[in-house]
């Protein structure tokens, strides 16, 4: 066995992501024999490894936990000789064949590519927050939840991620304030309707944060808010911000190497297929979140993770393993 990534032989498939489109790929290609390495990135396991309870896949009629559900998937890939590493993307270079992946000092060569590299929680970039983040100020309520008991604390996001978060957060938090920046709300009925009916959450429409307040203190002591209708100021006194105001798509070492929307989500033509200048790049696929900016639930985000898959599977059989 060779000790370094370097020193392997060039592999059918090297997939970007370990979440639930990263995982089905793997899982596909796997069961192929193509022996899948599944570079686990920033975010191992993606979305679904930082969500609570997921009631919407298919197969778990009581819902399953999102970890659980990725550990499951992991298993599932790895049981079929799947390669799981742990370490993220340092460079690529897509312009010849074999495509050449740097992990750390180590460069990979592959036939095949699946990004499936998801997308990464918004932040409101304020200074203020950046320099609150860990103390305090948060994107992801199921990591951090446990440190808010009896605390007041706000979300901010007026979509079905704001709300999940402020539902799941009442099982800690004395209260929660519900913070939109403008009247209307992007969440699904059922989940705003949750959040309206419990009794721990309020509601703050129309009203931007401008500050965080704690940043001497290394410690959130309460939001600086702006009604944008008045414009009047005011204090909220929280001990927590979470942010659940949506995701950036993680594509930005594929500027001017693929085709991205003015988001920066990787534009797959026909699903899966990546291009430059609207031309196909062979052998280069894209799945999940990184390219869609429309559905991304964890049962499209693995249907096309399966899609990429077969992809390469006819590729390699097109171009030869
Ligand atoms: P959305 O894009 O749906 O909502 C983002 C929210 O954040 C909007 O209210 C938006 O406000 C607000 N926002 C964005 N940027 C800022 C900013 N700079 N300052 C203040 N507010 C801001 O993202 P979600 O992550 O909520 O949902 C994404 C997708 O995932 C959806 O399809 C959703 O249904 C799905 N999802 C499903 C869940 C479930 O079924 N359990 C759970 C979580 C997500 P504005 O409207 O003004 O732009």
């Amino acid at each position: 066995m060779p000790d370094t990534l370097t020193e392997s032989p060039i592999r059918d498939i090297v997939i970007l992501g370990s979440g639930c489109a990263g995982l089905t790929a793997a899982i596909y290609a796997a069961r192929s024999n193509l022996k899948p390495l599944v570079l686990e990135g920033h975010e191992p396991g993606g979305q679904l490894s930082i969500t609570t309870l997921v009631e919407n896949f298919p197969g778990w009629p009581d819902g399953i936990q999102g970890p659980e559900l990725i550990e499951n998937m992991k298993k599932q890939a790895t049981r079929f000789g799947a390669e799981l590493r742990m370490g993220h993307l340092d460079g690529i270079d897509l312009s010849e064949r074999p495509i050449k992946v740097q992990i750390g000092k180590d460069t990979v060569r592959t036939r095949t590519l699946v990004i499936a590299s998801g997308a990464s929680a918004r932040w409101l970039n304020l200074p203020s927050e950046q320099a609150l983040i860990g103390h305090g100020v948060s994107s992801c309520a199921t990591c951090d939840g446990f440190f808010t008991r009896e605390k007041e604390i706000a979300v901010i996001g007026g979509g079905d991620s704001a709300m999940e978060e402020a539902l799941f957060l009442t099982r800690f938090a004395k209260k929660v304030t519900l913070i939109n920046r403008t009247e209307k709300f992007r969440a699904s009925p059922i989940m705003l309707e949750r959040a309206v009916a419990h009794p721990n959450i309020e509601f703050l429409s129309n009203t931007t944060v401008e500050e965080v307040l704690g940043v001497e203190e290394q410690d959130v002591k309460g939001l600086r808010l702006k009604n944008r209708g008045t414009g009047e100021e005011f204090v909220l006194p929280v001990s927590f911000m979470f942010l659940g105001i949506g995701h950036i798509p993680n594509a930005r070492a594929f500027t001017g190497l693929l085709d991205l929307d003015e988001d920066g989500y990787i534009l797959a033509k026909d699903d899966v297929y990546t291009t430059l200048h609207g031309e196909i790049i062979p052998g280069v696929f894209a799945c999940g979140d990184i390219k869609d900016r429309k559905y991304r639930q964890a049962i499209t985000a693995a249907g096309s993770g399966c899609m990429a898959a077969l992809e390469v599977e006819k590729y390699l059989e097109d171009h030869g393993q």
